[in-house]
């Protein structure tokens, strides 16, 4: 019926107002699947054609019959089933649906948050975490293959559990399903690993690449903490003339980092006794 609510909430501006159709409408090759405008107003089950008949005569007599701001007061938006390659869209752009590869909601990795349990990234390694496509931007993979195929000039390796690399044909060059190129995702993070040494040329490449790109790509580096706390990577960035920000710490609250920790504490001090209350 034009009401107009459902354009404000979609983050990737790709519903409208047909000017022709007075109706709303959905770009279809906009739209990354992200199910926003389906949960994020309320339904009324008004019947279309009389609200529009409704809202005409109210026009004739200058009264505007509005619905509430969060309401689709026809229940218009409806899901539509999604097959392969479109399917790709909601898995990640949707919160609450999970990967297939990974099993995990959202952009599919836990990344190096929980790195106590994973050791994905191990002592003198470093992580880096480029995500593309957020806030409100959005990606296509073509572009996500410009900084993958580059990054494979360096001696860096792609995360296995990371539902970018299980799309990926050939992780070796870089090489994304060709059947998926041009699928548009509200975001994506592609996690590849390195030495230290090779952080400042890697953010280098992302960055030649980047400034071809149309999205935005935001890059975190995650190493694990030296035993005083500090980070090694901290002077690595700022002589290659990178500002140290400090993000997150991960204090390693996690069982297996605990037991380790346990363990090496028991070494120290002798007669500590472990969780289980066993003496050492
Ligand atoms: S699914 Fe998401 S991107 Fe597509 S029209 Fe709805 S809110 Fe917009």
């Amino acid at each position: 019926m034009a009401c107009g609510n459902c354009v404000p909430v979609c983050p990737m501006g790709a519903i409208y107002i047909d000017p022709v159709k007075h109706r709303a409408t959905v770009n279809e090759d906009e739209c990354v699947e992200c199910y926003t405008c389906v949960r994020g107003l309320s339904v009324e089950h008004l019947y279309p054609p009389l609200v529009r008949a409704i809202r005409s005569l109210g026009k004739v007599f200058r009264f505007r019959f509005d619905p509430e701001p969060d309401v689709c007061p026809t229940e218009a938006i409806t899901p539509q089933e999604l097959t392969w390659p479109r399917v790709v869209r909601r898995a990640f752009s949707d919160p609450i649906v999970p990967h297939e590869s990974t099993g995990i909601m959202g952009r599919g990795t836990e990344e190096v948050k929980t790195n106590e349990l994973t050791g994905r990234i191990g002592p003198g390694e470093a992580g880096l975490t480029i995500e593309f496509g957020r806030p409100g931007i959005g990606t296509r993979f073509w572009e996500i293959q410009e900084v993958t195929r580059a990054l494979t000039q360096l001696e860096v390796a792609f995360e296995k559990d990371n539902p970018v690399t299980a799309l990926m044909t050939d992780p070796g060059k870089g090489d994304i399903n060709p059947e998926i190129l041009n699928e548009k995702v509200l975001s994506a993070i592609v996690e590849v690993k390195a030495v230290q040494e090779m952080v400042p040329r890697a953010l280098e490449v992302v960055e030649e690449v980047g400034r071809r790109l149309s999205t935005v790509i935001s890059v975190g580096v995650g190493v694990r903490c030296e035993p005083d706390g500090s980070s090694s990577i901290e002077h690595i960035l700022r002589d290659h003339g990178y500002e140290f920000h400090r993000g997150k710490t991960n204090l390693g609250l996690g069982r297996r980092m605990q037991a380790a920790a346990s363990t090496a504490m028991q070494a120290e001090v002798p007669g500590v006794r472990d969780a289980s209350g066993g003496r050492q």
